[in-house]
């Protein structure tokens, strides 16, 4: 297979969580159990192996509970929606999963818009289960900002032979 590729950005967005909530000893045990010390300094502009992105989530998953994958999620979500400000949930849905999926190389993002909802499909990112909380928070994250009260489930999932993670947002 092809390798995936994610920008340092993405993974920046995730270890600030980290450093924010628990200093600079927590983001460098993530750096070092998942494995990212040999890379050094995560620079936004540099792509990195997939996996980067997987074992952070994991650690974090690990270390301190599905709850800060989501929250992170949510983290994430919240910064691109400052950047965009939009107030329509679709728009809002298309122009973050836009911006997401420009962090990612080799990889599947896209956005389904339905009547009340949207389905959101992510390929070959997720090769942990772990991975899959952080765009249910994503999703929630944008629902929240655009006013609504969304539920979100992964109906589809690639760490358990689904071709692509699909999460469904209904609101
Ligand atoms: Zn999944």
């Amino acid at each position: 297979m092809q390798g995936v590729y994610v920008r340092g950005r993405f993974l920046n967005l995730y270890l600030n969580y980290i450093s924010t909530r628990w200093g600079p000893l927590g983001y460098n045990s993530c750096l070092k159990e998942a494995g990212l010390q040999k890379y050094g300094k995560i620079e936004d502009g540099v792509e990195y192996p997939v996996s980067a992105f997987c074992e952070i989530i994991a650690w974090l998953s690990r270390e301190k509970g599905e709850d800060h994958v989501l929250n992170a999620g949510k983290q994430v979500a919240l910064f691109y929606g400052q950047k965009n400000q939009e107030k329509d949930i679709k728009k809002a849905l298309q122009r973050t999963a836009y911006a997401i999926s420009e962090c990612f190389r080799h990889a599947h993002i896209s956005v389904h818009i339905e009547e009340n909802g949207v389905k959101l499909y992510v390929g070959n990112i997720n090769f942990r289960s772990e991975c899959c909380a952080s765009w249910i928070g994503v999703l929630k994250g944008i629902a929240e900002q655009t006013g609504h009260d969304g539920t979100v489930s992964e109906i589809e999932c690639q760490t358990k032979n689904g071709k692509f993670c699909c999460f469904a947002l209904n609101w």
